[in-house]
């Protein structure tokens, strides 16, 4: 092999490999992660939509000693599935989407790309994530890989559990002036569409921003068979990139979304 073809080759296999690398980061050990847990407990005071007919219960059903001697104790509990941190499974916007049980659990356990929107949210509650958001995203950390858990941070989780500050009215039954940051359609379809990500997930009550009347970003994710994870919290304790993610649904069988317990893995 001529010499200057050999040393194209090795550049090739270098730039391969810097690609590789790129698209899919190493995965942190399991054994000497951090774990940052995403995750809003559900207590009485989860935030559900406002034209949810119920909200979280927990009920006892058993609590102390018993005639044996043992301790016990044991719950019942009673959940709208969207509410809290949940999953949007593509069925809850796409007809023939998958349910929550159908979903890969594969897909759900990916690398995170945090997109953060604070300095621009904190301005404009009806802030949407822009196109030019994503691309000045990808300039600085590289091109966002297909499969990538995305999670935008928009600083809302520390309003939480205040209803009216997080959702931007507290009406019971009406959802008509709500306001909260989130996706906006060109960088959903962007994100969705070029980039091929596994999830879109967000730490306000939607994938939509409050104020949407078309739910246009869960119709593109949804569409698409890609999932939603909403009111995610903690993500100010997560760098741009580097960090995995594990978000497990519960497995309701034929489920359009469900409690989510989301986590991430740093190196
Ligand atoms: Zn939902």
């Amino acid at each position: 092999m001529p010499k200057c073809r050999a040393i194209a080759l090795a550049l090739f296999g270098v730039a391969v490999a810097a690609r590789l690398s790129a698209q899919a980061p190493k995965a942190p050990d399991l054994a000497t992660a951090t774990v940052v847990d995403l995750t809003h407990a559900f207590d009485e005071k989860t935030i559900y939509w406002p034209t949810s007919p119920s909200a979280f219960e927990l009920k006892s059903l058993a609590y102390g000693p018993t005639p044996g001697g043992w301790f016990y104790a044991s719950n019942t509990f009673c959940t709208p599935e969207h509410g809290g941190t949940h999953l949007d499974a593509p069925i809850h916007f796409a007809k023939d989407g998958l349910t929550a049980d159908r979903l890969p659990v594969r897909k759900l356990i990916a690398p995170a790309a945090v997109l953060d929107v604070r300095a621009k949210t904190s301005a404009d509650p009806d802030y949407r994530l822009s196109l030019d958001d994503v691309h000045a995203w990808e300039k600085r950390y590289g091109p966002i890989a297909a499969g990538t858990i995305v999670l935008l941070e928009t600083g809302w989780s520390t309003r939480w559990p205040d209803k009216k500050s997080y959702l931007g009215d507290d009406t019971p039954g009406d959802a008509s002036k709500l306001h909260f940051p989130s996706y906006g359609k060109e960088a959903a379809e962007y994100l969705v569409r070029d980039r091929k990500v596994g999830a879109l997930g967000v730490d306000t009550a939607s994938i939509d921003y409050g104020a949407s009347k078309d739910f246009i970003v869960h119709q593109i994710a949804n569409g698409a068979g890609v999932p939603g994870f909403e009111n995610v919290a903690g993500l100010d304790a997560l760098p741009a990139t580097g960090a995995w993610v594990v978000a497990l649904p519960m497995k309701i069988a034929g489920g359009s979304g469900g409690p989510l317990r989301i986590v991430a893995l740093l190196p």
